[in-house]
């Protein structure tokens, strides 16, 4: 019997029968911001529904043009368009697939300046403020829903979803913190609930029985003046009787203080809210945010909290995450970390999305690589990133490789990264990796330093060196004193910290250091921990879900520096490093910027601020001064006349960046 049997049953929604439970939920990708846009799309949403994933849901659509999430973004409006759509539903057709339009009209939270929403009032996130809707220009939007439903199923596809969550539009009306209206649209719960009933009564009388109607139900606002638990429930009483086929949960609004998908979110740990939502209705619900896993879906399905599960990120992270759990490979499933690195990052900067762990995310049309005509023979010297991608994907077009890794593991960075509290999802890629070496065939040699003869015996074709980065010791009088370490003693080794310390430089790695020095590891793995410590009431008993949260006791003390003048942590991810910046505000960690380091002694750092000299009495620096590349190996090489390929960090160290690392590594891995 399959591991999976939950899982893994069919399904039917309306007139569609789902080979599994598995979905792929809507994310925004700007992949039309690109040349070839539909092409892309298509290939994109092809390359998952090949990989035998139960349903798909594309990316927002917005009805009119000012719902769009930012300038230039998805609208379907009118039939011109249903050539471009026609393309992305049989492409899917063909590769076996289901796929679903959502809907999605983001109200004050469009980039745009014609935004509108229930209520005047900006969004903390936003940029724009919003201009209130008349009551004639409400009935006119649910009628654009119903008109954007409309010609979805005559582009073919097997439904739409109608996006109510996250604090777009629709949800801005159910809450009474964004709804203030008088009219039909506002005021007590009855009238908030309105303009999404009057949408899907809307759609439904627009499209035939058959065609999917979901509708994204906020199952945990996450907002004060959200709704509570019970609402919720009786809200999606309404939603099922208003002829929905299915109910998706979003959990919290983007602007929430709240972490909700992010890696320091334990896995599923939004369940509860879910259950509450499935309790109340007989038609099927859909669990999303923080799955990544296929034991762990089953379990939700096989719990009864939920009938499938929605994971957007894990299917860009691996399009053939369904076809591996039907085939019992799930240990080569390429896990979703959550970093949201090259995802919601690269969106919320205006750049497309695609995977840290997966470089072919949104590019399917650029990476066309078969096998290999002319296989050859590559050294790769390295177990990092940048060498293990480069050295799997040229084994997989059938080059032989042998992968010298001077430590006694794999991982490189990578190693350090899982023992930060909220980052234990790194352990999965390194699982992944080393499954992908040893089903590839590639020749592991641990504890091996490569030597420059190691490599020109004639026994390999090319070279690739991915010999990743040394931290920076910076030039500051006292460096060599025993009170100071460098992020990699404390990290890789181990290496004893006291009470009070002091951290020079703060990137990503200073951040990180300080959240291991100070944090709790439980957090981010205990569900109820994370509620407490976040605030979250877990029975949303409260409006939005919301509680006071725990405070948090460290037993350091801990004071970050850098030599910059503005505040500390601006170039940390944007979706990721406002928690780690709240954590540690809130773990009362000292940030000073524009210091001089004048000197390390017994006493501790002495530093200048704006002409002042200052000592913080510290028992431990911790020096996270960013890195220099390890090129070493390469000046050897060429001295005797033998050229290298150099990828990673060991290419470029400034800003070291897994994304950039993977990406290289894979591009030259399919070059050859
Ligand atoms: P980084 O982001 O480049 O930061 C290096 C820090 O060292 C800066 O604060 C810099 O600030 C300081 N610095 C540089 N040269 C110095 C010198 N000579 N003396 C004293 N201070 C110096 O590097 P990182 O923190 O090592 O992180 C590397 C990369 O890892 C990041 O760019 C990111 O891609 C990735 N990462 C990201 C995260 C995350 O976003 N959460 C977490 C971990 C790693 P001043 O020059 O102002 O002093
Ligand atoms: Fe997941 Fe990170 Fe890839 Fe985004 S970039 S899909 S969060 S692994």
């Amino acid at each position: 019997m399959s591991s999976y049997p939950h899982l893994l049953s069919p399904l039917r929604v309306a007139g569609v029968t789902l080979p599994n439970r598995m979905v792929m939920g809507a994310m925004h990708t700007r992949l039309e911001t690109l040349d070839r846009p539909h092409e892309r799309l298509a290939a994109f949403y092809a390359a998952r529904a090949a990989g035998e994933i139960g349903l798909i849901l594309t990316g927002g659509y917005s009805p009119v043009p000012e719902g769009v999430i930012d300038e230039g973004g998805l609208v379907l409006n009118s039939p011109d368009q249903l050539g471009e759509h026609r393309l992305i539903t049989s492409e899917v057709r063909k590769a076996g697939g289901s796929i679903v339009l959502q809907i999605l009209h983001a109200g004050r939270y469009a980039k745009v300046a014609s935004c509108v929403a229930p209520s005047p009032g900006k969004a903390r996130i936003s940029v724009f403020a919003p201009r209130p809707l008349s009551t004639d220009q409400v009935w006119s939007t649910i009628g654009s829903f119903a008109h954007t439903a409309a010609l979805a199923q005559q582009a073919g596809y097997a439904g739409v979803e109608i996006m109510g969550s996250e604090g777009y539009l629709i949800n801005e009306f159910t809450a009474a913190i964004t709804n203030q209206r008088d009219d039909e649209f506002g005021g007590d719960f009855d009238r908030r609930i309105r303009f999404p009933l009057e949408i899907l009564a809307a759609v439904r009388s627009r499209v035939s029985r058959d065609f999917m109607v979901i509708y994204r139900i906020s199952s945990i606002d996450l907002m004060e003046g959200g709704m509570t638990g019970d609402e919720v429930a009786a809200f999606a009483r309404r939603v099922e009787r208003a002829g929905a086929d299915l109910i998706n949960t979003g959990v919290g609004w983007h602007e929430a203080a709240v972490p909700t998908i992010a890696a320091s979110v334990p896995r599923a740990a939004w369940l509860a809210a879910i259950r509450n939502v499935k309790q109340a209705v007989s038609i099927p619900v859909m669990a999303s945010n923080r799955i990544n896993a296929p034991d762990l879906a089953e379990t939700i399905i096989a719990s009864g909290a939920a009938d499938l599960v929605s994971m957007a990120r894990p299917l860009l992270a691996d399009p053939e995450f369904a076809r591996k759990t039907r085939l019992g490979r799930a240990d080569e499933i390429n896990t979703c970390i959550a970093c949201n690195q090259a995802c919601l990052d690269h969106i919320f900067t205006e750049r497309t999305a695609t995977c840290l762990v997966n470089p072919r995310a949104g590019r399917e049309i650029e990476f066309t690589d078969g096998k290999t005509s002319a296989p050859r023979r590559f050294a790769v010297v390295g177990g990092g990133p940048a060498g293990m991608a480069f050295a799997i994907n040229a084994a997989r077009r059938g080059h032989r490789v042998t992968l010298f890794e001077a430590g006694s593991e794999i991982g490189g960075q990578l190693n350090m990264a899982r023992k930060v509290p909220g980052k234990h999802e790194f352990n999965e890629m390194l699982r992944y990796f080393r499954v992908s070496l040893e089903r590839a065939d590639v020749t592991v040699r641990l504890a091996t330093k490569a030597s420059v003869d190691d490599l020109a015996t004639g026994e390999f074709d090319e070279i690739v060196l991915a010999t990743g980065v040394v931290p920076r010791l910076p030039d500051i009088e006292g460096i060599g004193h025993p009170k100071v370490v460098s992020y990699h003693d404390v990290l890789a080794h181990g290496a004893p910290v006291g009470d009070r310390v002091a951290i020079i430089g703060a990137g990503g790695i200073g951040f990180d250091v300080a959240e291991f020095l100070l944090g709790s590891a439980t957090e981010s793995l205990d569900p109820a921990e994370f509620m407490k410590a976040w605030g979250v009431d877990p029975t949303i008993a409260t409006p939005g879900g919301l509680a006071r949260p725990a405070r948090h006791r460290p037993t350091r003390t801990v004071h970050m520096f850098q030599r910059k003048a503005g505040s500390l942590g601006r170039r940390l991810g944007k979706s990721t490093g406002w928690i780690l910046k709240a954590r540690l505000r809130e773990a009362g960690v000292g940030m000073t910027a524009g210091a001089t380091y004048d000197a390390i002694d017994d006493q501790g750092l002495h530093y200048t601020v704006n002409g002042e000299k200052h000592v913080l009495q510290a028992d431990t620096i911790v020096i996270c001064a960013g890195q220099l590349s390890n090129r070493e190996l390469d000046g050897q090489l060429r001295q005797r006349g033998i050229r290298a390929h150099v990828i990673g960090g060991a290419d470029v160290a400034s800003e070291l960046d897994a994304v950039r690392a993977i990406d290289q590594a894979t591009r030259l891995a399919i070059s050859f």
